[in-house]
């Protein structure tokens, strides 16, 4: 086994369980980040502030001359990166275990890590921040502090590369493969024509490696994203400014609604890319190897209830009813509700479910009547036993 998978085999050793969930806030990432303040070899700086004046703090680490800017939570509610950062601070941070993985990153890199562009959007589980701007979207008019700052450390840093951190929705899959795309990668495109320059190119060479690595764990559960180019994003500029830019998604996987498996595949994405930039391992690699990866697709339900016999008026029909957890926040901010909604009705044939049920040979009873982007409330049945039952969106 390479020291990167039994890294992942003691990942105990690194999760940072200060940051268990997908709720934490501001002021539990400064406990992390005083954790490492003091420690040899970490050099932090409060690098500038939010709208609503919370600190955002820029950590440096390594000797090396290849600069990788890594930077998360840019929408607020994005949070599977943060927690991987928090785990990658505790690797970095560790004297004793994979000494040989962390000197190759020393010597040959330098990191600079800006974790949570967005405390105040964490603050209260939200994408945009405190002005209702989608930072992601303000690289150009450049409106919220939180931009500004980050499209200036670019600047100053002029990074070689830069790892851009995210969360998708959980309905995305890996092309056709059944599997959802529990990370999905890209090189985000620098103009209209979809052009690969060198720099674009040196990005989707350290992806394929990073898809090989991620393959071996969660096989087939890996897409690319489309790379049409959005000219009000970061990415996408900075990628034309010059830095082979990455960006990772965390989506969904079987039973992780929490994401704390994700969190680790997220880890494995970032260690790997990072480790194939110090060995330069993906100057060997293709760029057409990138295209092999499958393209995401949104084709995944969280219930697929398939060939469900159903009557109205009369009529006696059979569909597909796709259902999706919606999450809403609640009022303390630190956890959410669940409902299933009604996603989608028809022919979904083409579609998969994190959890599917054919329906053919069982009956259903519609407590409420099923209609799209309503609440699903629904019972199935075999014989007379109860096989599921979703009341007012919640399954009992
Ligand atoms: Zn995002």
């Amino acid at each position: 086994m390479d020291s990167l998978n039994l890294l992942l085999e003691n990942y105990h050793l690194y999760q940072d369980n200060r940051l268990n969930d997908r709720f934490f806030k501001h002021s539990d990432l400064i406990q992390v980040l005083d954790s490492v303040r003091e420690l040899p070899g970490f050099h932090l700086r409060e690098a500038g502030f939010s709208a609503e004046k919370r600190s955002i703090n820029l950590i440096s680490w390594g000797t090396g001359p290849c600069k990788i800017f890594l930077w998360s939570q840019m929408h607020g509610d994005e949070a599977t990166a943060t927690m991987a950062i928090a785990d990658l601070l505790l690797f970095l941070s560790d004297t004793e275990e994979f000494r040989e993985l962390r000197e190759s990153i020393n010597k040959n890199c330098t990191l600079f890590i800006l974790p949570m562009v967005n405390p105040d959007g964490a603050e209260v589980f939200n994408r945009r921040n405190a002005l209702g701007i989608d930072i992601n979207r303000d690289f150009i008019h450049q409106q919220s502090p939180e931009g500004r700052l980050l499209r200036s450390l670019r600047d100053e840093i002029n990074p070689h590369f830069g790892f851009n951190l995210h969360d998708q929705t959980t309905a995305w899959s890996a092309g056709n493969t059944g599997n959802p795309a529990t990370i999905s990668l890209l090189a985000p495109a620098y103009d209209q024509e979809l052009n690969v320059n060198t720099v674009r190119a040196n990005a989707m060479k350290v992806i394929v490696i990073m898809n090989s690595a991620l393959q071996e764990s969660i096989p087939e559960h890996v897409g690319r994203f489309n790379d049409e180019h959005e000219p009000r994003a970061f990415g996408d500029n900075f990628q034309g400014a010059g830095t082979s830019t990455i960006l990772i998604e965390a989506g969904g996987y079987h039973n992780d609604l929490e994401k704390q498996f994700i969190r680790k595949m997220f880890f494995k994405a970032m260690l790997s890319g990072i480790l194939s930039i110090a060995g330069k391992t993906y100057s060997d690699v293709k760029t057409e190897d990138y295209f092999t990866i499958p393209e995401n697709k949104k084709l995944h339900f969280d219930i697929l209830l398939r060939n469900c016999k159903l009557q109205r008026n009369g009529i006696s029909y059979t569909q597909d009813i796709g259902l999706t957890l919606d999450q809403k926040i609640n009022d303390d901010r630190r956890s959410v509700t669940y409902s299933y909604i009604v996603a989608d009705l028809g022919d979904l044939s083409d579609y998969f479910g994190y959890e599917e049920l054919n329906c053919e040979f069982l009956s259903i009873t519609e407590t409420r009547k099923i209609e799209l982007e309503e609440v699903a409330d629904v019972i199935i049945y075999e014989g007379t036993n109860i096989l599921l039952s979703i009341e007012n969106g919640v399954v009992n």
